[in-house]
Parts: structure tokens; C-alpha cells; sequence
């Protein structure tokens, strides 16, 4: 069974508490826009709390396994609900991937670069483009700050909460008023014409379609009424 929105959003839903509001939106948009373009995501981390950094940063230091972080409490944006982790999430709807080539929609672009770039488009940085440690599922939003200003209690301004929320909506308007779109249409599994996708509203050869679907096409030049009457009525 294919996985709808709602169920691929669910995944996340416990990863989004304690997020900044404006980076919970932004994480929402993400997925929405990754879903619409065939890849799911699921967010594996958002809020980290401090204490709970600092039993990371213990980990392979003073604690025993592997070091996983060198982020001490505090010094990730992690810390402050800025940042977000997410994993491909795979068509079971129960697996993740950290595999960056894959390419579970066959559309010839790695799955994890789609989701770089709505996430930037959205106006995550990317962990990927950190010059020391790349961090490749790791996006966040800093609004300039330093995490050492964050500590100290510093907070984003409203005129730049606001500028964020309007890039998530200039994100939703594009994708909105897209005019011109190619589209296939298929019709029980077989291509049966091309069309154009305007604003919502696809135009295709309505002949090709209704052909297609067995129906017999009229047209009369005089009143210009083209007439379809579908094979049960005739
Ligand atoms: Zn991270």
C-alpha cells in the first residue's frame, strides 16, 4: 500500500516537539514538498536538550561506545530547536536510508540531493556544506547566531521569524502558479497523450482521452460543441 502524506508526516510528529515554531514549519514544508516530489523523509532529531548532548558527547569519551558527536552541550544548534536530522524514509513506510545515491524515484537525481534542495530553498543550511565535520542529514537555521549568543539567551528577531515564515511561503506560491508544465497522460496504464499543466488545470487532446477510454467523439463545426458519449450509453 503506497504511503500517504499523513502517514509518512506521522513519522516525524514526536521529532518535532521543541522546535522553534518557524523551523517546525519549515520541517513540515519539507517533508510536504519531498512527499510531492516522490521522497519521503523522516526526521530522526530536532530538539536535543543539553543534558541529553552531554550524554552524547560522553559517548566514547568518558562512556563507553563510539564517538558520535563533537558537539559538547550547548554548542549545537540541536540544543536550541534550530536544527533538525532526517533519514529517506523506505517505501515499507518502516525503514530509513542514509544512502545518498540512492535513487528510489527513478527520476535520475539522488533522493538525498532533492531533499538539499527544498530543504535550501526552504532556507535550511545544510550540514553537507560545513567546511570541518560535513554532516549530510543535518539542516538547520542559525539567524546569524552564534550558539555561544544562543547560550547566553539570545533569540532570532521577530523581522527575522518573519522573513523565514515568508520564504516557506514563497516556496508554497511558486509551486502554485506553475503555468506551462509538460505533462503525460495516461490513461489504464498506456500513454495516450501529452498536455499541458496550467495553474492546476491540465490541457490534453480531450479526443486522445476519451478515445482512450472507449467513448465515441462527435464534433460539429457549426455549433463548435464537441460531443463525448461514453460506451454505456450507446
Ligand atoms: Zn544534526
Amino acid at each position: 500500500m503506497a504511503l500517504t502524506f499523513e502517514k509518512v508526516k506521522l513519522k516525524s510528529q514526536s521529532r518535532l516537539k521543541g522546535l522553534h515554531p518557524v523551523v517546525e514549519a519549515a520541517t513540515v514544508a519539507l517533508i510536504e514538498r519531498c512527499y510531492a516530489r516522490g521522497v519521503n523523509i523522516v526526521i530522526t532529531q530536532g530538539l536535543r536538550t543539553i543534558a541529553e548532548q552531554n550524554a552524547l558527547y560522553a559517548q566514547g569519551r568518558t562512556k563507553p561506545g563510539k564517538i558520535v558527536t563533537n558537539a559538547k552541550g550547548g554548542t549545537s544548534y540541536h540544543n536550541f530547536g534550530l536544527a533538525i536530522d532526517f533519514a529517506l524514509l523506505l517505501p515499507d513506510g518502516k525503514q530509513v536510508s542514509w544512502d545518498l545515491k540512492r535513487d528510489g524515484d527513478g527520476d535520475k537525481v539522488a533522493d538525498w540531493t532533492e531533499v538539499v534542495q527544498e530543504a535550501k530553498a526552504l532556507g535550511f543550511e545544510w550540514g553537507g556544506d560545513f567546511v570541518s565535520i560535513k554532516d549530510a542529514p543535518h539542516f538547520q537555521m542559525t539567524f546569524g547566531l552564534k550558539t555561544s549568543q544562543l547560550r547566553a539567551g539570545k533569540e532570532p528577531t521577530a523581522a527575522q521569524v518573519k522573513a523565514a515564515y515568508a520564504k516557506i511561503d514563497r516556496c508554497k506560491e511558486a509551486d502554485e502558479v506553475k503555468k506551462d508544465v509538460p505533462v503525460s497522460v495516461i490513461v489504464d496504464g498506456k500513454k495516450v497523450a501529452d498536455g499541458v499543466a496550467d495553474n492546476g488545470v491540465t490541457y490534453t487532446p480531450a479526443r486522445a482521452v476519451a478515445e482512450a477510454l472507449g467513448a465515441k467523439v462527435d464534433y460539429d463545426a457549426k455549433t463548435k460543441t464537441m460531443t463525448i458519449t461514453s460506451k454505456g450509453d450507446n
